[in-house]
């Protein structure tokens, strides 16, 4: 039974620990609280008092795990190989058993369970968002009218008119493909910023790739995954199992962070022993890809021929340097765009404070880690930001609007298509 069922099974974790404290230099949230139960170190030995009896599950324990991104900073710089990202998300699960979500997580995460519900209030959504949401004059961004559920400051993406999945065909192919590829969008790129998933399955058939995008796809279930709903999230990982075992594909490709993390990692390791998924969780494990590792590792990118004559630089996602070590591809297609000049900013891994539903329920400390990314993005003055997750760009593009820079931020595959485009003319 994984440690997401069973609270005691992440105890061989947690005596790796030897409280050494060298995931307090990494940690951006004890960099905002300065306390010991921000930090990995800290949150390993509440969750040792909890195994113990010394501790209780309650609110305030809750609100102390729920300070945490999950950017596995703490993992990377553990000498002893601690997953402490992992330690804290089996607290959540253990403290979900225990006292149950909040109920309005828990009637969020019920739509989010049936597919064609939260397909139907997303569409619903796209055309009643203005009665929430006011359009930032000249940007694709929105302001809340009032607070529902949103920091009055904030913008975001509104939800595009149509989603990615019912404005593309089905099928795209290229003349001769090479590949074929089953496209997994995510809710970001199917709901918010259809730009980039265009882009995605455009710059795959320029590189003679067929891509096929299963209509029936749902939520990676990360979202329900990281507040401890493990009931729903294995639920989802099934029905997604479900749904690419039907097709036939080379690889599942995915243009977020931590929808990869979710297929590569979470689905085999939430369904380790379930005698029917756990063969197609790894099967499918073996099979995903993100974006830019797909088009340098198996397809031998198209290097565009015309210049672009633009300087960018580039934000990695937590869960896709981290969860999944990309960090070299992205950069590799990059640096072979002529005229694209790659302008690193200083520490381009380190978390942009977004965390999906973090932005939203502790958008202050969210937005003081935001903004040491936004000065080192506009430290190197470039014309555009380019990163490979959906949430990292709202959160970016949130960071620049607050600062007044014209900024855009694009995913990768946005700048490859403006480059084929280009050459096309
Ligand atoms: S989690 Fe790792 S880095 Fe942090 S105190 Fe424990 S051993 Fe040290
Ligand atoms: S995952 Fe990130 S935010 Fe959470 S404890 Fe580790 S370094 Fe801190």
């Amino acid at each position: 039974m994984s440690y997401y069922d069973l609270l005691q099974n992440i105890n061989e974790e947690i005596i790796k620990c030897m409280k050494c404290g060298n995931c307090q230099a990494v940690c951006p949230i004890y960099k905002e609280t300065k306390g010991e139960s921000g930090v990995a170190r800290g949150k390993i030995q509440m969750a040792k008092a909890l195994l113990e009896g010394r501790l209780e599950y309650n609110e305030k324990l809750a609100e102390l795990f729920s300070l945490c991104l999950t950017c596995k900073a703490c993992a990377d710089n553990c000498p002893c190989g601690v997953r402490p990202d992992k330690i804290i998300l089996a607290v959540r699960a253990a403290l979900a058993r225990e006292k149950g979500l909040h109920p309005l997580k828990r009637r969020i995460f019920s739509v989010l369970a049936k597919p064609k519900v939260f397909r139907l209030g997303m569409n619903a959504g796209s055309v009643f968002q203005g009665l929430g949401l006011k359009r930032v004059k000249g940007k694709n961004l929105a302001h809340p009218r009032f607070p529902i559920g949103l920091d009055m400051r904030r913008v975001i993406r509104p939800l595009a008119s149509q989603s990615l999945i019912s404005e593309l065909p089905r099928i795209n192919k290229p003349q001769n493909p090479q590949f074929k590829v089953a496209f997994f969008t995510g809710c970001m790129l199917n709901y918010l910023y259809t730009d980039a998933g265009k882009a995605v399955v455009d710059v795959l058939n320029k590189n003679g790739v067929e891509v096929v995008i299963p209509e029936a796809q749902h939520c990676c279930g990360i979202p329900t995954f990281v507040h401890g709903d493990m009931s729903t999230s294995k639920k989802i990982a099934k029905y997604n199992i479900d749904v690419f075992m039907k097709e036939d594909f080379d690889a599942i490709i995915t243009h977020c962070g931590t929808c990869i993390g979710a297929w590569v990692e979470h689905y085999p390791e939430f369904l380790a022993d379930d005698p029917e998924y756990a063969e197609k969780a790894n099967k499918l494990a073996n099979k995903a890809y993100d974006f830019s590792q797909f088009l340098i590792e198996k397809v031998g990118l198209k290097r565009p021929e015309v210049s672009l004559d633009v300087k960018v630089t580039y934000h990695d996602p937590c869960h896709l340097v981290r969860g999944v070590g990309v960090a070299t591809q992205p950069r590799e297609i990059l640096k072979a765009m002529p005229g694209v000049e790659l302008a690193e900013m200083k520490k381009p891994d380190r978390c942009c404070g977004s965390a999906g539903s973090f932005s939203l329920t502790h958008y202050e400390m969210s937005s003081k880690i935001r903004d040491k990314k936004t000065e080192d993005i506009l430290s190197v003055n470039p014309d555009a930001v380019i990163t490979s997750c959906g949430a990292c760009r709202m959160q970016l593009e949130d960071g620049l609007y607050q600062t007044g820079a014209d900024i855009p931020v694009k995913h990768l595959a946005m700048l490859l298509q403006e480059a084929y485009q280009k050459e096309g003319k």
